[in-house]
């Protein structure tokens, strides 16, 4: 007998007689002439932070990745696992996406392992301190402000290693050919799970700031 949590039952059969019934048109002909996202979302593996949640957006949308703390390597074609590089290679290769967001958010734990130098590793195979520790540096610089409380901390963070990835995002040859011939933009956003704000990077400054909604 085939078995899933309740709740995840429950949802998706709230999924196909909602959902599924307005926008079934929509899933066929997306199965018959195939997806054409053309937005990427880096977003962190929180279940508080959902993209398609946040930006109201339907099947097809946008090509979303998720890994923890929303953070993008540097280019590194060493023949190693980079699932991360794997589906931006394929979001800007092969879907050929528009737009590229890397998106962060409030209280996040990914962020707040890195601030942790002595946090215990969860495992012995301490993924997440491996992981985290692309940003090192900068959680490094970050912790050493003693002015700032650890709310402040945990903030600042979070915003620079939406700069930080999108730094790396243009070490990618692809990404940055593409985007000084105009067919590619990267922006940054920052999600505040509390009050549902989000928070858009200017371009030429790379403040967070709120968006101007219609
Ligand atoms: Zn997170």
């Amino acid at each position: 007998m085939p078995h899933l949590p309740e709740h995840l039952l429950a949802g998706y059969r709230n999924f196909m007689n909602g959902r599924y019934l307005t926008e079934s048109g929509r899933y066929r002909e997306l199965a018959r002439e195939g997806q054409a996202p053309e937005t990427m979302i880096v977003a962190c593996c929180d279940s508080r932070s959902a993209p398609e949640a946040i930006f109201d957006a339907g099947p097809g949308e946008l090509f979303v990745l998720r890994n923890v703390g929303n953070l993008v390597p540097p280019y590194e074609p060493d023949g190693e696992f980079h699932s991360t590089s794997a589906a931006l290679e394929f979001a800007v290769q092969s879907l050929k996406v528009k737009n590229i967001v890397v998106m962060g958010h409030g209280r996040c734990g990914g962020i707040r392992a890195a601030l942790d130098a002595n946090a215990a590793p969860l495992s012995p195979g301490d993924f997440i301190g491996k992981w985290m520790s692309l940003i090192a540096p900068a959680a490094e610089t970050v912790s050493a402000s003693t002015f700032m409380t650890a709310t402040e901390r945990q903030t600042a963070l979070e915003r620079i290693s939406i700069r930080y990835s999108l730094a790396n995002l243009r070490t990618f040859p692809c990404v940055s050919i593409l985007e000084g011939k105009g067919r590619l933009s990267l922006h940054g956003a920052w999600f505040d799970i509390s009050t549902g704000e989000l928070w858009v990077m200017n371009k030429e400054t790379g403040d967070f700031e709120r968006p101007v909604l219609e």
